[in-house]
């Protein structure tokens, strides 16, 4: 029998109104990371939830958090009715006055960022957030370069972009200097030779140490690093790694900047991801799940070291909207809606009981799988086309007709997938219910049947 998703009380779908919304789109939208002539946009029409549905009405279960971040999920009805009340009081209000809602937030915000990262400049995103963070460290500290890894993401503006290290980064890494990229662990394809997780850890150590002696220390403004990378293929650090780097920055008077515009606010089981490492960033970016993407916003919070630098001198930057009034009322109700329905710990154990034992399970299934990883609601199948040679089932930096037919079946049975070269990603809203992330799970195994056809 094949698993759908049951079809619950229907929002009223006008398909007309679809069919417009999709000739409109295909006229004048431009849309991001795209050859335009070749996109077929799926419209969606209503969200609630986990759940969301098409133009012509059909339901789907929305295994994405649309780009991962709609970690409380969609039209959370505390959100929803903070944002209208905020509209009706005051939609707008210069970053320069103090403001209620963005005074709450980044009280909220400060008090849940681990050690005393207890100041917030807000920005419009991510990008713009580590743009920022950068900007801050290089000012800080006199120095220019910032060391990143490959297999990140960090944003798609002209910096952000190069410090990117995926392959988004390779058609516009050019006028900006001074970004070098280290090898981070991944034990499955390692490039450090090492058997174990913690052989990985200290070669990925010793390449980076050495790297920063290469590149000269005092040359070296900031480290940026995703605390779990996230699009890039979610992996967790082995032990000691994230330890071991924040040792590094310190010895050498380098900024440590942990992203977690994918992996903050509930995503792994905490609040932040750096919690499961027991490390303090200089300074933390941040954007998604603070309001689960309802409004655009993101941050930084800064160390006590960082904003004195800029006690007596003006920090040279701003946005007109930086702590906007909806997004920053957005971002209060969503972490006090996660509060009261204790999300944070929801992601933690259904990452523990439900996702991790049913992954491992595929692991032992499906001959296609050549590693699951992960923590929480933040996981990824990486799926191969043979597991002796490990061959991706899509090169890396591409697609191939395999994935599309593996995403194809995951939308024909009501799953929306997050899908990444050789990747699928299972990263549903943090409060997603035990059932709905079970008929996920048993969507992605029939799924994974078809994968082990394509196995050589
Ligand atoms: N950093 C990470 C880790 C991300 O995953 C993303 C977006 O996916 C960004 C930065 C960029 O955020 P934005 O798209 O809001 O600019």
């Amino acid at each position: 029998m094949t698993s759908t998703i049951e079809s619950g009380p229907l929002p009223e779908i006008d398909s007309a109104k679809a069919r417009r919304a999709y000739e409109l789109d295909r006229k004048h939208v431009f849309h991001s990371w795209s050859a335009q002539d070749l996109l077929d946009p799926m419209v969606i029409s209503a969200a609630e939830g986990s759940h969301v549905w098409d133009g012509d009405g059909n339901k789907y279960l929305d295994f994405s958090s649309q780009l991962v971040n709609t970690n409380i999920g969609h039209q959370h009805p505390a959100v929803v009715s903070a944002i209208a009340a905020q509209a009706t009081k005051l939609c707008t209000i210069a970053p320069s006055y103090a403001n209620d809602a963005r005074s709450e937030a980044a009280r909220l915000i400060a008090e849940r960022t681990p050690g005393e990262l207890d100041k917030v400049f807000f920005t419009n995103g991510g990008a713009d957030a580590n743009e920022h963070a950068v900007r801050m460290a290089r000012l800080h500290t006199g120095r220019h370069k910032v060391l990143s890894a490959y297999r990140s993401y960090h944003g798609g503006t002209q910096l952000a972009v190069n410090l990117t290290g995926d392959p988004r980064r390779w058609s516009s890494d050019n006028g900006s200097t001074g970004t070098v990229h280290f090898f981070p662990p991944y034990l499955y394809r390692s490039a450090f030779h090492a058997t174990t997780p913690e052989e990985e850890s200290q070669r990925a150590l010793a390449h980076l140490e050495q790297l920063i002696s290469l590149e000269g220390p005092s040359t070296i403004a900031a480290l940026i690093l995703e605390s779990i990378p996230g699009t890039a293929g979610i992996y967790v650090p082995p032990p000691g790694y994230f330890e071991g780097v924040r040792e590094l920055c310190t010895r050498f008077g380098i900024v440590l900047i942990a992203d977690e515009v994918m992996s903050g606010f509930g995503r792994t089981g905490k609040w932040f991801a750096v919690e499961h490492f027991n490390v303090v960033p200089d300074l933390l970016t941040f954007a998604k799940g603070v309001n689960s993407g309802y409004v655009p916003l993101g941050g930084v919070a800064i160390s006590p070291e960082i904003a004195a630098t800029f006690g007596q001198r003006a920090y040279p930057g701003g946005l007109t909207y930086s702590g906007h009034p909806l997004a920053t009322a957005a971002a209060v109700a969503t972490i006090n809606a996660m509060e009261d329905e204790r999300v944070v710990q929801h992601a933690a154990t259904l990452g523990e009981t439900v996702i991790r034992p049913a992954l491992r399970g595929f692991a032992e299934r499906h001959r296609s799988v050549g590693e699951v990883r992960g923590v929480g609601v933040f996981w990824a199948i990486e799926l191969v086309r043979n597991r002796e040679t490990r061959e991706p089932l899509a090169p890396y930096g591409g697609s191939s007709p395999e994935m599309n037919k593996l995403v194809a079946a995951c939308k024909s049975r009501g799953l929306l997938p997050f899908a990444n070269f050789n990747r699928i990603h299972v990263v549903p809203p943090c409060n997603t219910s035990v059932a709905d992330a079970k008929a996920g799970l048993a969507i992605l195994d029939e799924v994974l049947e078809i994968a082990d056809g394509f196995v050589a």
